[in-house]
């Protein structure tokens, strides 16, 4: 039988003491963290996603403000919008919320955006510090993922980790960060992908598991090893009648299947979802204190 890691509790835990900072900086005079957010068109996860950050910074004590373009907007409007936050000194970071319509190239989007503002860690500079160990803004689901490893005190220092899925804000991030050579960190990592052959073979030798593919129910109890520690990153739509809303939300991993053969597991929804968000908030604060690039 394993442990619940609850990401919505620990998230509450964390934008508490978010809140408590805040209100200090407050007290003393100092400047509010500010995040701004633009969403573009009504993609309804996105809307949802948006809505969540804006309702976590409220609850913090920070400022936020949400820029909303119809999917009309084009991508020099786009480019425009956010050269003016680049240089509004009042807004700490930012993020564009992707997906963004066929017509805006999403590359020239994020490389816009000013590395010092990039909350959401996505610019190929805080990639590439993050890389090499510098300080940086961290991509909030790995990060959230980190913050979950550490604060459950879950070992990883030579432990043999494996990540399924290889994209560039999950699977690929959170690889480097577990071999890198700090705490929570220190491991052996081997990344697995789409054209990786025998997953399997791989999957039962590891200590911790990171699936992040996004199909639902891909990783079975015959996959992991006794005791293993389960990271579920995937957040996929399965048709279920008896729901009003006709479907409910499951993760990459058959819970049902892995939970008594694995140590600890992250449950969907309520596990790593909640820390990505918690992730944006803790970046957006030490943009507002000049940790990272000062
Ligand atoms: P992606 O589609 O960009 O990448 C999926 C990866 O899975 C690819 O690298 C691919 O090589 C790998 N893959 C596909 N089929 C495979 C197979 N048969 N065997 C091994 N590997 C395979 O996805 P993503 O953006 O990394 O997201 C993955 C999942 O995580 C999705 O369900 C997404 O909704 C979810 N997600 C959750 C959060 C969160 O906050 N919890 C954040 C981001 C993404």
């Amino acid at each position: 039988m394993s442990s619940i890691i609850d990401g919505k509790q620990l998230a509450e835990t964390i934008k508490e003491e978010i809140a408590a900072e805040v209100k200090i900086l407050k007290e003393q005079g100092h400047k509010i963290p500010h995040l701004a957010a633009v969403l573009v068109g009504a993609n309804p996860a996105s809307q949802v996603y948006v809505r969540n950050k804006v309702r976590s910074c409220e609850q913090v004590g920070f400022e936020s403000t949400l820029i909303r373009k119809d999917d009309s907007i084009t991508e020099e409007e786009l480019l425009e919008i956010i050269h003016e936050l680049n240089t509004d000194e009042d807004v700490d970071g930012f993020i564009v919320q992707l997906p963004l319509p066929n017509h805006i190239n999403e590359e020239n989007i994020t490389l816009a955006i000013d590395p010092k503002k990039d909350v959401d860690g996505f610019h190929p500079m805080n990639f590439g510090r993050m890389a090499q160990g510098l300080p940086s803004y961290l991509p909030a689901t790995p990060f959230g993922i980190m913050q979950m490893l550490d604060r459950y005190n879950i070992e990883t220092e030579g432990k043999t980790c494996v990540v399924i899925g290889r994209s560039n804000i999950v699977g690929t991030p959170i690889s480097i960060l577990l071999s890198r050579k700090a705490k929570p960190g220190n491991a052996t990592v081997i990344l697995c992908h789409s054209r990786t052959k025998n997953l399997q073979e791989y999957t039962l030798k590891a200590d911790i598991i990171v699936a992040a593919i996004g199909r639902a129910n891909f990783v079975t109890a015959d996959m992991v090893k006794e005791g293993a520690v389960i990271i579920d990153v995937g957040i996929n739509r399965v048709d279920d009648a008896t729901r009003k809303r006709g479907y409910r939300l499951a993760g990459d991993v058959d819970y049902a299947g892995v939970e008594a053969k694995s140590s600890m597991i992250t449950p969907v929804p309520g596990g790593v979802g909640p820390m990505t968000v918690t992730s944006l908030l803790m970046n957006t604060l030490k943009a507002c204190k000049g940790e990272v690039y000062s």
